[in-house]
């Protein structure tokens, strides 16, 4: 556990503790898949959570929620991701995400039900290589006509409206700025031209935009303001992220552990070899290390300091740790861990796509040094 948690902080992590123990791990036990999981097993997890209160901890107060700070959810995630059951996805309530300031229709046709439950959403923001120019939208009297494709759309399939960034032109093709617009899924001129899954499991679409009207009253914020309000939320995404790396580091240590300890063909356990020792050392040092850099930053968001650089370096390093602890641990249980439905060989799949989601990790440097060489931004 982290250290030196405030006393109220102690409390929510065992009673954390209590419903993963009492919820999830029995659920879990039910599971005959981890990749299909049961809509009334779903639910079941919802309303345990609702009823523990976990499920109100991502959700604004005027939405009923009861939010909680960067340094509690960085807890909670890394707790859930520890268990490595996927039932742990269904925990939280929906998040505003980038309608949290929305107002007027778009809070009442999206926001709301969204809150609720009752509608689904999904962001499109990566766009495929081969794509002669960006999504963009003209500005057509009160109407925005949107042209354009997004690539990698996760949940698109099933979502009731999307939520993705274009550049919008004026009518004579000048440049009035970026802006992010909500679409609905249904909506003319809106196509799915490509499903597919990605190696953790993830389902996700690539979209077709044509000639998409929509009335300017589905913009998000103001026309200008759609790269600051895609990235808006970003950095508690990317700790979010960082969490769950940890908390797979966490479950890999233990399993990787009573793994040392077991029989082993050769006669003694393999914890009893000390180049094995030496593997496991490293795995140890490295989450140590990992997890207090995550701490420390979870620390600083809650204090409210710019901690864009911090979240960035944290982000990276956690992700790289797990990359690399998670392929050691298959390593050293040997050929039994790459089978299919080995816990491990599942985990192998789902943690390579840390490093890409929410900032691929080069990128994440690059930024993080114009932070310093420009801004002079960022500790360390
Ligand atoms: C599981 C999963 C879910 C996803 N869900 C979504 C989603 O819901 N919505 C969405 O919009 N996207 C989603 N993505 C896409 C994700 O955001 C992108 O894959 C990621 O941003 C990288 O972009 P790219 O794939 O276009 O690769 P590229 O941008 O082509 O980058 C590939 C590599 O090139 C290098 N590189 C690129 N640019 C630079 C540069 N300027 N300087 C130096 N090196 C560079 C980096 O090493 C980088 O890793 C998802 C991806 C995954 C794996």
């Amino acid at each position: 556990m982290p250290d030196n948690l405030p006393e109220a902080l102690e409390t929510t992590r065992l009673s954390m503790q209590r419903f993963i123990d009492t919820v999830l791990v029995p659920l879990d036990g039910k599971l005959e898949t981890t990749t299909k999981i049961p809509l009334e097993i779903q639910e079941q997890v919802r309303q345990a959570s609702r009823a523990a209160g976990f499920f109100y901890r991502t959700q604004p107060l005027e939405f009923g929620g009861n939010p909680a700070g960067a340094l509690e959810l960085t807890l909670l995630r890394e707790m859930l991701a520890a268990t490595n059951t996927p039932l742990a996805s269904y925990v939280f309530g929906p998040g505003p995400g980038l309608l949290h300031a929305a107002e007027g229709e778009l809070r009442s046709r999206y926001l709301e039900p969204l809150m609720r439950g009752d509608k689904t959403s999904a962001f499109g923001f990566t766009e495929p290589d081969t794509a002669p120019r960006p999504t963009w939208a003209v500005l057509e009297g009160d109407s925005l006509v949107v042209t354009g494709q997004k690539s990698y759309v996760t949940g698109g399939e099933s979502c009731d409206f999307v939520c993705i960034l274009v550049n919008v032109e004026q009518p004579d093709g000048s440049r009035a700025g970026t802006a992010m617009v909500v679409i609905d899924r249904d909506a003319d001129g809106v196509s799915i031209d490509n499903a597919f899954t990605s190696m953790e499991g993830g389902g996700h679409v690539s979209m077709v935009f044509q000639q998409v009207r929509i009335p300017v009253t589905q913009v998000i914020g103001k026309i200008g303001e759609g790269m600051p309000r895609a990235l808006g939320n970003i950095g508690n995404v990317r700790l979010m992220v960082a969490a769950q790396a940890m908390g797979m580091c966490l479950w890999t240590l233990e399993y990787v552990e009573a793994h040392l300890k077991s029989p082993h063909r050769s006669g003694a356990p393999l914890g009893d070899r000390e180049g094995i020792r030496l593997r496991y050392a490293d795995m140890r040092i490295e989450t140590y290390v990992a997890r207090s850099a995550l701490y420390r930053t979870a620390r600083l968001v809650e204090s409210g300091e710019n901690s864009v650089n911090e979240v960035i370096a944290t982000k990276v390093f956690c992700t790289e740790t797990a990359g690399r602890l998670i392929d050691m641990a298959v390593q050293l249980v040997g050929g039994q861990a790459l089978v299919q439905g080995h816990p491990l060989e599942a985990l192998y799949r789902q943690v390579r796509s840390l490093r890409l989601v929410e900032g691929a990790s080069d990128l994440l440097r690059i930024n993080l040094v114009k932070g310093r060489l420009e801004l002079q931004k960022g500790r360390v």
